[in-house]
């Protein structure tokens, strides 16, 4: 179970991150997911018969060859519901998330396969490596860009914790992930050394960087390439937490 609190401690964000955002970078699934992922663990323990007898017997069968011929065509009955809270209950909503589920999987015997298959089936992803990569402190900084609340004015105004949005060396121009990463006249030096070597990136391995519009440009630097593997994007993520740690902007007291 992962509280917000737990999630930011993870992460080390910021606590005004959505918990959406926050789920996606640790790649924790959903309480729904995992609430569904519980109960359907547990109906397989009733099923499977190895759970405690009074548990087994909430499981509506009958104990006939033509019954159960029918459970495995038809599946496990549902009890009939006649109102609504009823039917949300554990056994009525089990029953009907077992029905749905591929024979394949109702015929694992061993509970650890069972929890790996269904963890497949809810599409219940690894979390990102590429998330964790890198050195502290540019990798919390950028990690941070990426859940969109990280010290850059434009970000942080957002969540009124700035009084505006501006660059601290542009008066009049946001503060904004695109004016930090690729326009900020404050930072040209790092920012060519960085595309350089990006740019260097680009002639050895097939990916392309340089003539992409900004906005995209950008999704790359936060999020790595779709296409590219792992090796590429950190390769990626070198050079981008590089330009973090040598702009100087989260270094305490010049956050503007
Ligand atoms: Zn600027």
């Amino acid at each position: 179970m992962y509280s917000v609190e737990a999630m930011i401690n993870i992460s080390r964000a910021f606590r005004n991150t959505s918990t959406t955002a926050l789920e996606t970078e640790l790649s924790l699934e959903s309480l729904s997911i995992r609430r569904k992922m519980h109960r359907i663990v547990l109906y397989f323990k009733m099923v499977k018969g190895i759970s405690p007898p009074y548990l087994k017997s909430l499981i509506p069968t009958h104990g006939t060859t033509r019954d159960r011929y029918l459970i495995r065509e038809r599946g496990i009955p549902v009890p009939w519901s006649r109102i609504v809270w009823y039917g949300r209950s554990f056994v009525v909503q089990s029953t009907r998330d077992w029905n749905s589920l591929d024979t394949k999987l109702k015929d694992i015997n061993d509970i650890s396969k069972f929890k790996i298959a269904m963890k497949l089936n809810l599409k219940i992803s690894k979390p990102n490596k590429l998330y964790f990569f890198g050195n502290e402190p540019a990798q919390t900084h950028h990690s941070r860009m990426r859940l969109g609340i990280s010290h850059l004015n434009a970000q942080l105004f957002l969540y009124i914790k700035a009084v505006n949005p501006d660059c601290p060396h542009c008066a009049g121009t946001p503060e904004s992930i695109v004016h930090f990463f690729l326009n900020c006249p404050h930072y040209t030096q790092q920012r060519d050394l960085m595309l350089q070597r990006l740019d260097a990136l680009q002639n050895t391995h097939d990916i392309e960087i340089s003539n992409l519009p900004p906005k995209e440009k950008i999704k790359i630097f936060l999020q790595g390439g779709s296409k590219y593997d792992l090796t590429i994007n950190s390769a990626i993520f070198t050079e981008i937490q590089n330009f973090i740690e040598a702009s100087q902007r989260f270094r305490v007291n010049s956050s503007g």
